[in-house]
């Protein structure tokens, strides 16, 4: 295009010097012609050349060119004229030219041109020729007046530009720029209309971003507890704030079709909700459905809430005009959900249009909420779990803690796992020691052997065991342990190890051998009176007697006696027993010394006198904590013995005297005394010195027994002193309780 434009400007140039030239040609003829009229006349052979170099010149000039009289009709078009034009020269001539001229230019052209005309000046105009084709053609026209010597106007000499090529460039730049301006219009329409969905999305993506950070924030707080209620509380108030409304309240669902709030946030100005419990069946089955699907719903007015119409008294009273509610799904061990209660946020003020979001923020708080609570849920139970457990360990522990047997645990190998304080107790094992394999050290070595072997036959045999084991004791000593073990079976009857208890039977073993020997011994001397007894009444029975009445009164005067002794024997028997089972518990109480001195020794004086022998006693007025009657027993015992061993006329002294920490009773007698030997078991059971003993003196031999147990029992020491054929002092100590010091 501008290539083009250049060319043509340059032609235009190139012609307008042509025109220069012509006219300056002109000017030549015609100062020629003057110069011949004033007397030099050119020959007419010149002038017609002349006349025919112009011609031709403007014949094949490449612009058109016209000529008019002084009144502008046309008497002269080139050839360039007249295809610029689309007429011929003759169709040109006169106003015929003004045809040529496009009608919507025609009236400006006229107006200019009769202008320039009527003024003389020189006329010049862009305008378009529309030739009778169709075919517009842009022209700029310029005319100049030619003059007469006078200077007068005489027509005028013109010449028409093809500007189509200038103008179309034109026109097409203007389209350009239009379609230009036009575009960058549309564009900047469209960077606008861009800018701002751009601003919208970024406004969008903020408010979720913000949504999303709230929500982070709030899961944070409310996932924080694992306590219910402070869950509920945060969330209603942080609810309240994030969507600043007026109120925020958690209603429970109960089973039967209503609910009660148990939670709210609420400005000061509006009624509280909270413990408000709600009709009932204020829950319609579709509107139950709806919320189990976890879907929010947004009431934008509550009195047109199709379905809650039975609360809309209910919510006017507590001034709500809208609100948003979102279920709070929780669900089942099935997996079956169900609605645990709803997040409802409450617009008292004024009607609010709750947006979608909003609304679905209320629901991923409330998804949130039922995380929360289901993880509240779980821990609780976990925590009565653990509290049961605790329990029951604890009780378990001090079972075993306090058991008076010992406990043990074994791996399926063997390997000990566990022990009780009383299982190490036996052994004086620490709990390490006996870990492991540590537990066998303390076997007897010959026990340990035979139970080795077996082990792994009890494990596949899962069976249980009993078996006495000797337990070494890190003192020294053997401990006989009766050891009961039982398998401990999966519920798929794997064997997971070996539970047993471990029992000390040593001081039972050494109790029962001597109850044992005890029975033999009694069952020996029950015999022997009842043996007396049978013998006598077997010959009364048989009236071999019958005539001999002075024997058979001596045979029941020996069964009679041999049926006191026998009672004796077995009053004392039962006595002795009652006190070393500790059956008969000592009742103590405070006592004067002398008074149980001077009651026991007035019970044997008829004793004494019988026997000839002086009784004396030198009581100690002291008072004593001792159980009166078993004081007095003891007493008795030693007195009678003194009495019954010592010869007529012999003398037995009571004393008492205090000690540093005691009071020592002694019996005092100048008998037959005991031999050194026999000094420590005259206290045991049917211990006598002489066989005889028994039948002469009446006793049983368990006399002394008796009298040891009593003073032990009473914490004090017995013990005998004597030198043969002299005497013997029985001793015995009563502990003085430390306040009478
Ligand atoms: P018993 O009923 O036979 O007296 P005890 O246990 O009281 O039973 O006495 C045991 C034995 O101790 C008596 O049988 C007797 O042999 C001997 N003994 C007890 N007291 C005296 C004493 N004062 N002098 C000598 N021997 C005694």
């Amino acid at each position: 295009m501008d290539r083009t434009k250049h060319q043509l400007v340059a032609e235009i140039e190139e012609l307008r010097a042509e025109v220069s030239s012509l006219k300056a040609a002109l000017r030549d003829a015609e100062s020629e012609s003057n110069q011949r009229n004033c007397g030099v006349s050119p020959p007419e052979e010149a002038l017609r050349e002349s006349e025919a170099r112009f011609r031709s010149l403007c014949e094949s000039s490449p612009i058109g060119i016209f000529y008019t009289d002084l009144m502008g009709r046309c008497l002269y078009t080139n050839a360039r004229w007249q295809e610029l034009a689309g007429l011929t020269l003759t169709e040109s001539l006169e106003d015929g030219w003004s045809r040529a001229i496009h009608p919507d230019d025609r009236a400006a052209v006229f107006a200019k041109w009769n202008r320039c005309v009527r003024e003389g000046r020189d006329f010049e105009k862009k305008f378009r020729f529309l030739k009778p084709q169709g075919e517009v053609c842009w022209v700029h026209a310029r005319a100049t007046a030619i003059c007469n010597d006078r200077g007068e106007v005489i027509g005028y000499v013109g010449t028409d530009e093809d500007i189509s090529a200038a103008k179309l460039a034109e026109s097409v730049r203007k389209q350009v720029t239009v379609d230009l301006k036009q575009l960058n219009q549309d564009l900047e329409r469209r960077v606008q209309e861009r800018t701002a969905e751009l601003l919208q999305v970024n406004a969008d993506l903020q408010r979720q971003v913000s949504r999303e950070k709230l929500l982070g924030i709030l899961t944070q707080k409310i996932r924080q507890s694992l306590d219910l209620n402070e869950i509920l509380a945060t969330a209603v108030n942080e609810v309240r704030q994030i969507l600043q409304a007026d109120r925020v309240l958690i209603f429970q669902l109960a089973s039967e079709g209503t609910g009660v709030v148990v939670q709210e946030a609420v400005l000061p100005e509006y009624p509280i909700t909270t413990e408000m419990r709600f009709p009932d069946e204020s829950f319609s089955e579709a509107c139950y459905k709806y919320y189990c699907q976890g879907q929010p719903r947004i009431v934008l007015d509550v009195a047109a809430d199709e379905w809650a119409y039975c609360l809309v008294e209910f919510m006017q009273s507590v001034s709500v005009k809208s609100k948003i509610v979102a279920p709070i799904v929780r669900h089942r061990k099935n997996d079956s959900p169900f609605v645990w209660g709803l997040l409802i946020v409450h617009a008292c003020a004024d009607y609010r249009q709750w947006q979608s979001t909003e609304a679905e923020l209320l629901q991923q708080i409330a998804n949130q909420m039922a995380i929360a609570l289901q993880q509240a849920q779980l821990h609780h139970e976990l925590q009565i779990e653990q509290k049961a457990l605790r329990q029951s360990e604890a009780l378990f522990r001090s079972l075993s803690d306090s058991a008076p047997v010992g406990i043990f645990r074994n791996d399926p190998q063997g390997q000990c796992i566990y022990t009780n304080p009383r299982c190490r107790q036996i052994t004086g094992a620490t709990v390490e020691e006996m870990l492991g394999d540590g537990w066998q050290q303390f076997i007897y070595p010959e026990d340990l052997e035979k139970i080795l072997p077996q082990r792994s036959v009890d494990i596949t045999e899962k069976q249980g065991r009993s078996i006495e084991l000797r337990h070494i004791h890190k003192d020294g000593s053997i401990r006989l342990c009766q050891v009961n073990a039982a398998p401990i079976l999966s519920t798929a009857h794997e064997l997971l190890g070996f539970v047993g208890t471990v029992e000390d039977i040593t001081k039972r073993r050494v109790v029962e051998q001597m109850k044992n020997e005890f029975i033999a011994i009694v069952s020996h001397e029950l015999r022997t009176p009842l043996a007396s007894i049978r013998g006598s009444l077997g010959l009364l029975a048989s009236n071999v007697l019958s005539n001999d009445p002075e024997t058979a009164k001596h045979m029941l005067d020996i069964a009679a006696l041999e049926t006191e002794r026998l009672v004796r024997l077995v009053t004392d028997i039962l006595d002795l027993e009652r006190l070393e089972s500790n059956r008969g518990v000592l009742e103590k109480q405070w006592c004067n010394a002398a008074t149980l001195m001077q009651q026991a020794v007035e019970i044997l004086h008829p004793l004494a006198t019988e026997d000839g022998v002086t009784l004396e006693c030198v009581p100690l007025p002291v008072q004593i904590w001792v159980a009166p009657d078993r004081l007095i027993q003891t007493l008795v015992n030693l007195l009678s013995n003194a009495i019954k061993f010592s010869s007529v006329e012999g003398k037995v002294m009571l004393t008492a005297q205090r000690q540093s920490n005691c009071i020592l009773f002694q019996v005092q007698d100048q008998g037959r005394g005991i031999p050194p030997d026999k000094l420590d078991l005259v206290f045991g059971r049917f211990q006598q010195i002489d066989s005889s003993d028994s039948r002469d003196k009446g006793g049983t031999g368990l006399g002394l027994a008796i009298c040891r147990n009593i003073v032990q029992q009473h914490g004090g020491q017995i013990w005998v002193e004597s030198i043969l054929n002299q005497g013997s002092t029985f001793c015995f100590t009563i502990p003085m309780p430390l306040e009478l010091d």
